[in-house]
């Protein structure tokens, strides 16, 4: 595939995925354009190179591959935030409604030092529900959140607004509406 000239060209999306009527906004073609991903990467820490962040937080599964090249550009630790059951160590955890029942997610109590600033990443948030409980798990084991970055934003659902009404700054680079 020849390289996107923009991020947003980087993406597919999948009409009906995974159910009728989504569309499903999928990165691994932003991920498998060599230019693409690095842009990406060079512009969700713009902002925050040379500032100090202690720790990148990714949220399973997309939150990793894109925080671990966020965690290395700014010279961070990487914490994973998983689904429930899958780390090894003690762990603190949160429930969160999804669009059908309740979920949950988990980090190790230990991963993150009281008073460490945190930047939290996703591939995209819609309604922030999920953003909004994994800032909750930060904040109880004494992280400062000093931002949620995410590629994709769903405007329509609200969720950016709702992260910054609880006092967290949001960078988003791509919107669909
Ligand atoms: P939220 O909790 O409603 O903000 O949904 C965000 C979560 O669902 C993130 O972890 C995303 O990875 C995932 N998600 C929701 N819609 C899409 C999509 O269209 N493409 C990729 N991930 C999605």
């Amino acid at each position: 595939m020849p390289f996107a000239t923009s991020l947003k060209d980087a993406i597919r999306t999948i009409p009906d995925y995974p159910k009728p009527g989504i569309m499903f906004r999928d990165i691994t073609t932003l991920l498998g354009d060599a230019r693409a991903f690095r842009r990406t990467v060079d512009e969700l820490v713009q902002p925050y190179a040379g500032t100090k962040i202690d720790k990148i937080a990714g949220i399973e599964a997309r939150g990793f591959i894109l925080g671990g090249a966020v965690a290395h550009q700014l010279s961070a630790g990487f914490v994973p935030i998983r689904k429930k059951g899958k780390l090894p160590h003690t762990v603190v955890s949160v429930a969160y409604s999804l669009e059908y029942g309740l979920d949950e997610m988990e980090m190790h109590e230990d991963a993150v030092a009281p008073g460490e600033r945190v930047i939290l990443v996703d591939d995209l948030i819609a309604t922030g529900g999920t953003a909004t409980a994994a800032v909750e798990l930060l904040r109880r084991i004494g992280a400062e959140v000093a931002a949620c970055v995410f590629v994709i934003d769903l405007p329509d659902l609200g969720g950016a607004d709702r992260l910054r009404a609880l006092d967290v700054p949001v960078r988003t680079l791509i919107s669909f509406e």
